[in-house]
């Protein structure tokens, strides 16, 4: 049984999976950019019975996505880490903020989404498949 945990900044959420990530991709959409306030996001996707909450309760903001699709982003409330979205296009799956994961250090990026959303000077990364919008 593997044991992969994480938690928010203050510590209030904690989690677990099940299994190791399906996939692990680096997002550059816009939605991510600004929840995470950082340029792209790495997400790490599970099969959604996998994720476990350990400890705490997360708070939902329901974005829509520039599908059109539903997204529920997942969050903490007392200190704003985002832990999870749930795009309710990929059911059954839910998608790891990489950054919150005690050891995200042990996966590597396996696809690229939204690559037009980024800067030209955004370095590319060797290997893995891009796909300009989301896939
Ligand atoms: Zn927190
Ligand atoms: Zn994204």
């Amino acid at each position: 049984m593997t044991d992969i945990t994480g938690g928010c900044l203050c510590g209030a959420i904690r989690y677990r999976l099940g299994a190791p990530p399906a996939v692990t991709a680096i997002c550059h959409c816009t939605h991510c950019a600004r929840q995470g306030g950082s340029l792209f996001s790495m997400i790490c996707g599970v099969p959604a019975d996998q994720f476990e909450i350990t400890k705490g309760e997360m708070t939902t903001y329901v974005d829509t996505a520039d599908s059109g699709n539903k997204v529920e982003r997942k969050f903490c409330n007392k200190c704003g880490s985002p832990i999870i979205s749930d795009v309710k296009a990929m059911p059954g799956m839910v998608f790891v903020k990489a950054g919150t994961l005690d050891d995200w250090r042990q996966f590597k990026p396996t696809v690229e989404i939204y690559r037009s959303r980024t800067a030209e000077w955004f370095p590319a990364f060797e290997g893995v498949p891009t796909f300009q919008e989301g896939s």
